[in-house]
């Protein structure tokens, strides 16, 4: 793809923006279209399984008093309205913890847009975007092993009817897919015992399937065996070099627990106060799930660099907006 920077060199601090035309161009590239038409049989398979197995479409939420706490640092983006400070959604992961523990459903599942306003380093790493879509899943009552055969179903289901159904758009972007056969399952310890510290890269780099990484250190959300201290949480990792496809986990329902792991975190226990009065009540119960980006799926599926190439309009980390 055609570098999109444009460095401004009579400017005293060098600075890179989006010229608009330069945007428009990144959508008439010829590609495009065969890309969204990639994306649409993606999610057209997505929801079809996801019907199938009873769980039901949800809402998303763009502005809350809580959201996702995420475990790294990104910028603030919350704002003002009547006084009260609302949040872009970073994830919906608490939402569908009170939805599941409230509803009397199998599980539910958002198309959600999530707002991460992420440190400009990661602006390489191909899969970061300041805004993107995150298909959120929850179940109630489920385990693991649970949501990880859900989601092997789901993902085998996609790429077997992407490769039918868009078979002419592959080949004019010399993508060959390949219909994942197994699901292999690691320790993230054991792997970044093996590979060091960027062990998920690494081993995408080699696989040539999706696998799952069990167990990392993660948000105060996600369960924790009490005794073993075991996270019981994973990743699906992307074959051929793409990356994290997938994080999520089983999840803690008790109060006492919540609160243990809030205060280890040193998550404010002011700013998730209407979650913790429901904790309180009792009213959430155990339940697994996780999300996936859009757009690392589109690029995965498309075989392309970066995620920007796959959507209209990208908001990479680092670079000015225009549209
Ligand atoms: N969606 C994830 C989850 O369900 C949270 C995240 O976005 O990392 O755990
Ligand atoms: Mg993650």
């Amino acid at each position: 793809m055609e570098n999109i920077l444009i460095p401004v060199p009579s400017q005293p601090t060098p600075k890179v923006f989006w010229m608009p035309k330069k945007s428009i161009e990144h959508i008439q590239r010829k590609e495009m279209a065969d890309i969204l038409k990639v994306q649409s049989a993606a999610m057209k398979a997505v929801q079809d399984y996801l019907w199938e197995k009873g769980i039901l479409l949800s809402s998303p939420v763009i502005l809350s008093t809580i959201t996702d706490p995420l475990n790294h640092d990104v910028e603030d983006s919350s704002l003002k309205y009547r006084g009260q400070k609302l949040e872009l959604t970073k994830s919906m992961i608490l939402h569908k913890q009170l939805a599941v523990g409230a509803l009397d459903a199998k599980g539910i599942y958002i198309v959600s847009p999530n707002v991460r306003l992420e440190g400009d380093h990661t602006s390489l790493s191909g899969r970061h975007l300041l805004e993107f879509s995150q298909v959120d899943i929850e179940l109630r009552d489920a385990s693991s092993e649970d949501f990880r055969k859900l989601i092997e179903g789901l993902y085998t289901h996609v790429i077997r009817y992407v490769k039918e159904s868009c078979a002419p758009e592959l080949a004019r972007l010399g993508r060959n897919l390949k219909v994942p056969t197994e699901y292999k399952v690691f320790k993230s310890d054991e792997l970044r015992e093996k590979y060091g510290d960027r062990f998920e890269e690494v081993v995408s780099g080699m696989e040539k399937s999706p696998f799952w990484v069990l167990s990392h250190y993660r948000e105060f959300y996600d369960k924790q065996d009490k005794e073993s201290g075991e996270h019981i949480n994973y990743d699906l990792v992307y074959p051929e070099g793409y990356g994290e496809a997938l994080s999520g986990g089983e999840r803690e329902h008790e109060y006492g627990r919540i609160l243990e792991k809030m205060r280890e975190r040193k998550n404010s226990e002011d700013a998730f106060a209407p979650y913790l009065q429901i904790a309180q009540m009792g009213i959430l119960r155990p339940s697994a799930g996780g999300g996936f980006g859009v757009e690392r799926m589109v690029r995965f599926l498309c075989g392309k660099q970066h995620v920007r190439d796959v959507i209209l309009f990208p908001k990479v980390p680092g670079e000015k907006v225009v549209f």
